[in-house]
């Protein structure tokens, strides 16, 4: 009893020592903000945008001024959307980070569009160094998962197409560790059969420790051309399918785009708006919370973050979670 007396009275006068040290205000706003954590981290997702909100204000400008707009709407996550170049300084990037951080708003890339794993000997040196320049830029970034689009078949049967490019990965992830650099490199399932970035590839890239899938639900439903992968029974087997590869940590941390999206039968046109597109997100939702899934949701439809908020209000009416 006494023991327990003793550590009550020495955690009281702890408490006070903290809160004269870093000042009585201060100290409420640390006791605050993991209150506010705690309570907004009760959603199993953090729903953002692919780039850089649409609607806002000029000041501050940029992506701070993106990430301070997504938290004022009550988003959680944004994608750098590096998708022409990457020409980012190190100053900025270092701002992006603090803001990121102030605002709890998790942060990614979207490499550069010219990438390709499978280029030839010629263009693969140029290529790797988009993936790299986005991925060292991220990082200082604060972004945590780079995302890019893996590339082209030009025709070669996937499984001699994955030979060449598995040790070309390998040797990207194997570089950034020696840096220091942890950031996730996450290959896109892409919406056109011709592309490299089915499933199974992504899966099979996963293989290498430091890559994971970033997985793409409007690809996924445009890749087969024919309007499936749209029902609850499909999102499972995916999700098991992932589940198996990668495993339970893996599916705890999705990193997932969203949006409608027309197709034909070879597969992705355009995004479009989730309402006006036959897109079933609720059979989509209720496979997630089936496999206990959690993560990022990143819209990617024509109106960013007016969708980005319509999929949270939606995730949270059909799940239940508050945030
Ligand atoms: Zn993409």
């Amino acid at each position: 009893m006494s023991d327990r007396l003793h550590i009550y009275s020495g955690w009281t006068v702890d408490f006070w020592t903290t809160a004269l040290e870093f000042g009585y205000r201060n100290f409420l706003t640390i006791v605050y903000l993991s209150v506010e954590e705690g309570k907004m981290s009760q959603l199993s997702f953090r729903f953002g945008t692919v780039g850089t909100p649409k609607n806002k204000p000029k000041n501050p400008g940029g992506s701070v001024g993106g990430i301070h707009y997504l938290h004022d709407l009550g988003l959680r996550a944004m994608e750098l959307g590096w998708v022409r170049s990457v020409r980012v300084s190190d100053t900025t990037a270092e701002k992006i980070k603090e803001a990121g951080i102030e605002k709890d708003v998790a942060l990614s890339v979207h490499a550069p569009y010219y990438i390709n794993l499978n280029a030839d000997e010629d263009e693969w040196p140029k290529s790797r160094k988009r993936l790299m320049d986005a991925s060292r830029a991220g990082y200082i970034s604060g972004a945590t998962d780079i995302v890019f689009h893996p590339g082209s078949y030009f025709k070669q049967p996937p499984a001699g197409v994955l030979k060449t490019i598995m040790p070309r990965l390998e040797d990207c992830v194997r570089e950034l560790r020696v840096e220091e650099n942890s950031v996730m490199l996450r290959p896109e399932t892409m919406g056109k059969g011709a592309m490299l970035g089915s499933l199974e590839d992504t899966l099979e890239m996963s293989k290498i420790d430091g890559v994971e899938p970033c997985l793409d639900f409007a690809h996924l439903h445009a890749r087969p051309g024919d309007g499936s992968m749209n029902s609850t029974r499909e999102w499972i087997e995916v999700l098991e399918t992932y589940l198996k590869a990668l495993g339970e940590d893996s599916i705890k941390r999705l990193h997932c785009h969203i949006s409608g999206i027309e197709y034909t039968e070879k597969g992705e046109q355009n995004h479009l708006i989730i309402s006006e597109s036959d897109f079933n997100l609720e059979a989509l939702f209720q496979a997630l919370l089936e496999v206990k899934s959690g993560g990022r949701i990143l819209c990617e439809s024509p109106t960013l973050e007016e969708d980005a908020l319509f999929v949270q209000q939606a995730w949270q009416e059909f799940s239940g979670e508050e945030s």
